[in-house]
């Protein structure tokens, strides 16, 4: 069916969604913390504000986003006028993650709808009260033939991914970005996938370690570590490490006190099999700092690894939980020889005073995106393309970016028709000369 909505009707829809979410909010919350212990500030500031923020400039926007834009016409094709037109997909499959579930699932349906799109939304399994909110809002906002949510772990996805789709917007990890790529090839189905990887965060020896260390902390450890784009492991130059170290000591004291457990603003890990697998990424003889684990609460302590080789199991994967690892650097070789290594990552970090070090580092390497002297804030900018490269992913999205990501864009030559030049049309004899002239002219 196909189910094209006009311009003020999209408004409309996402004016009731955000009235919706607004009366819900305290409950995303609570389901939010229901389900991993997120803290409250961490689910307004990264999730519900978030989100609210996203839909109030959707809905601002919305009108010049979706205009015909012209553009200046070839010469070649004179006289025209030129211009592009933006329309929907038409079916559009989202599916996403746990580890920020309201927001990672809400923001590409708010773009989606507003590029006119249906939206069929399947949460995270893993989330299981985050999950029955968005079914709930979204009920309660949008006719079912307009927008669902369809709850289920893999075995839902899977069928989902075997349906033909218009798009398919997937956030997630690359293992499972390379099924749901194959799927889509299936029917040549366009995909932003929104993937994972190893962020490197690199601090040279003129950077300001007390600082570095704080917003590092607070981008490593805030939803216990469980962001697509928080800094994976520390690359820092040798002489700086164990100064850095104390601040880093320092630093998650002071956020989490001297028992992180008892912290209301530390995360807990989202379920028994995560814990185990990053149980098993710490190898005690490593840890400088942190290291306890309680696998009944999910509870893993930010910890600090002191880490010397690039071929431990805490270095092969992302590590995607509160465990940081520190690896020292003589030269910039090094720096390369290590980032080199592993596939382009979603994000790169950058601490350092030399704007010379901080332009090379950040032209040298391929990456999703980042920040100089910062951690994880770029994905604030909704000017700013946020997506991955290679294997931490395909495509961008943000403010207008998402709108047309979710748009199809056709350009249109409208010909006048009272000049024909005789040029073009055959026979074309004696007008080779004239062509190349025009051509070189151009
Ligand atoms: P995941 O890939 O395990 O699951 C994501 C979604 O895919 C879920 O809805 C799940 O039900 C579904 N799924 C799982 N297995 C599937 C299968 N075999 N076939 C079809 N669908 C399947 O990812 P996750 O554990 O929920 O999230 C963590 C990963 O996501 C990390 O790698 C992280 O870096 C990445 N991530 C990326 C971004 C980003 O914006 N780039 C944001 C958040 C998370």
């Amino acid at each position: 069916m196909n189910y094209k909505l006009n311009i003020s009707s999209r408004k409309e829809a996402l004016i009731k969604l955000l009235d919706v979410i607004i009366k819900h909010e305290n409950e995303i919350i609570q389901a939010l913390y229901d389900d991993f212990k997120k803290p409250p500030f961490e689910s307004i500031a990264t999730e519900t504000s978030y989100v609210i923020s996203e839909l109030k400039d959707t809905i601002k926007n919305i009108r010049k986003w979706s205009k015909i834009r012209r553009v200046f016409p070839s010469v070649l094709n004179f006289p025209s006028t030129d211009y592009i037109v933006k329309e929907p997909y038409g079916k559009v499959l989202i599916i996403a993650p746990w580890n920020y579930p309201f927001q990672l699932a809400i923001c590409p349906l708010v773009s989606a709808v507003a590029a006119g799109n249906q939206v069929v939304l399947k949460p995270s399994e893993l989330t299981p009260k985050t999950s029955a909110i968005l079914l709930k809002i979204v009920e309660k906002s949008f006719q079912h033939q307009h927008v669902r949510v369809i709850e289920g772990g893999v075995e839902t996805a899977q069928k989902l991914l075997a349906q033909r789709w218009d798009y398919i917007f997937f956030t997630g990890s690359v293992a499972v970005g390379k099924i749901v790529a194959k799927a889509a090839a299936e029917h040549l189905t366009p995909v932003t996938l929104e993937l994972g990887g190893k962020n490197p965060c690199i601090i040279d020896e003129t950077a300001n370690l007390k600082l570095a260390a704080r917003r590092i902390v607070w981008g490593k450890f805030m939803n216990a570590g469980q962001t697509c784009i928080a800094p994976d492991y520390i690359l820092i130059q040798e002489d700086m490490k164990s100064h850095f170290v104390e601040f880093l000591k320092t630093e998650i004291t002071k956020a989490y006190g001297k028992n992180p457990k008892k912290s209301p603003d530390f995360a807990r890990i989202v379920n028994e099999k995560n814990c185990i697998r990053l149980m098993s990424l710490i190898e005690p003889e490593k840890v400088i700092f942190g290291g306890e684990t309680d696998i009944e609460d999910h509870y893993i302590a930010p910890t600090l690894i002191e880490e010397n080789s690039l071929d431990s199991l805490l270095m092969q994967e992302e590590i995607f939980g509160p465990i940081l690892p520190i690896i020292s650097y003589r030269d910039e070789k090094e720096i390369s020889q290590t980032i080199s290594r592993y596939e382009k990552p979603l994000a790169l970090y950058v601490f350092t005073d030399d704007r010379k070090f901080a332009r090379k580092i950040v032209t040298t390497f391929t990456f999703g995106g980042g920040c100089v002297n910062d951690t994880v804030i770029h994905f604030t900018n909704k000017r700013l393309p946020f997506g991955g490269v290679g294997h931490s992913g395909i495509g961008a999205y943000h403010g207008q970016l998402s709108f047309d990501t979710f748009s199809h864009k056709k350009g249109i030559v409208k010909k006048a028709n009272w000049l024909d030049l005789d040029l073009r049309y055959a026979p074309y004899a004696n007008k080779i000369n004239i062509l190349k002239k025009i051509l070189n002219w151009l």
